[in-house]
């Protein structure tokens, strides 16, 4: 849940000062990306967990009524749910994560749910959850052929033999920077897919890459635009799309949600994608 106020200047340590606005909303990686996706039409289920606390309870709602399947997430006894306390001062904002229920999506708990990632066509997975949960999903995508996409966000340290699980890695520039200085991407360039804001996103093909331009929209928030764009460039690869289709199709996905305020307010159906690149 992200619990946002916003005020004329951030605090220095040991001030407090009167914020202007306050106000929570849904939020977290993979919430965003499914919704993103189950709004394109997609068939979505969700692994996770969140907290016993009202927040659950209130994530959990904001989810089913995006009709995503919830199977997958339970509740853990006695814990908080994963919250983002967010500043918005001086026209940036400040963060803090808490992960809360988010740890508790171990690799047992993964594990679980094998035959759910056997008979889908695709998963995908951030890394705000546990890393070895995020190695987990990508050995079982391997084992039952199920394609993988790593969204690899936050920027975190990741392993070459995780990485080459993929099919897919959807880094922004300062995560593929990251990325960079783990790994050399010239291994990886056939799953690279690196989104560039209202640059665009860039592909490989035989290891030379390819520039799809953003569309020219007034931006009024890019609050989740990286997660709208993930969550359409996953439902186009589940329905077979090849790359550049895919990425062609996130893209304008991704320039609509920016039209509007809000990480999940813009994201579009796809009635509304598909009138958009008409
Ligand atoms: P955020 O953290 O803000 O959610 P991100 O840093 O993960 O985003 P970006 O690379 O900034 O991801 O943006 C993802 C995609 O969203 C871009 O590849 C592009 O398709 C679209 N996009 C972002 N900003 C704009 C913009 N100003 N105009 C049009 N499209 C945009």
């Amino acid at each position: 849940m992200d619990l946002v106020v916003t005020a004329a200047k951030r605090p220095e340590a040991g001030e407090t000062l009167l914020g202007e606005k306050f106000y929570t909303s849904p939020g977290g990686k993979g919430a965003n990306q499914a919704v993103a996706a189950a709004r394109l039409g997609a068939e979505v289920h969700m692994i996770g967990r969140v907290g016993d606390d009202e927040f659950g309870s209130d994530l959990l709602k904001f989810l089913e009524k995006e009709n995503i399947l919830l199977n997958g997430v339970e509740p853990v006894t006695g814990s908080a749910s994963g919250v983002a306390m967010i500043t918005l001062a001086e026209g940036d904002n400040s963060i803090i994560v808490y992960q809360g229920a988010n740890k508790e999506t171990t690799r047992d708990y993964v594990r679980n749910f094998e035959s759910l990632i056997a008979k889908s066509d695709v998963v995908i997975t951030q890394l705000e959850i546990p890393i070895e949960s995020v190695e987990e999903t990508a050995r079982l995508c391997q084992k039952h052929q199920t394609k993988f996409i790593l969204n690899p966000a936050p920027a975190a340290d990741l392993l070459v033999d995780l990485l080459m699980k993929t099919d897919f890695i959807t880094p922004n520039h300062s995560e593929r920077e990251t990325l960079s200085k783990q790994v050399d991407l010239n291994k990886l360039l056939d799953k690279l897919i690196i989104t560039e804001g209202k640059d665009g996103v860039v592909y490989f093909e035989n290891e030379a890459p390819r520039r799809i331009l953003s569309h020219s929209v007034t931006a009024v928030d890019t609050t989740g635009a990286g997660d709208t764009f993930n969550g359409a460039f996953a439902y186009a690869i589940g329905i077979k799309k090849d790359v550049e289709t895919a990425c062609h199709f996130a893209n304008a996905a991704a320039a609509l949600s920016v039209q509007k305020l809000g990480a999940q307010a813009g994201m579009p159906t796809k009635e509304e994608v598909n009138e958009f690149l008409r």
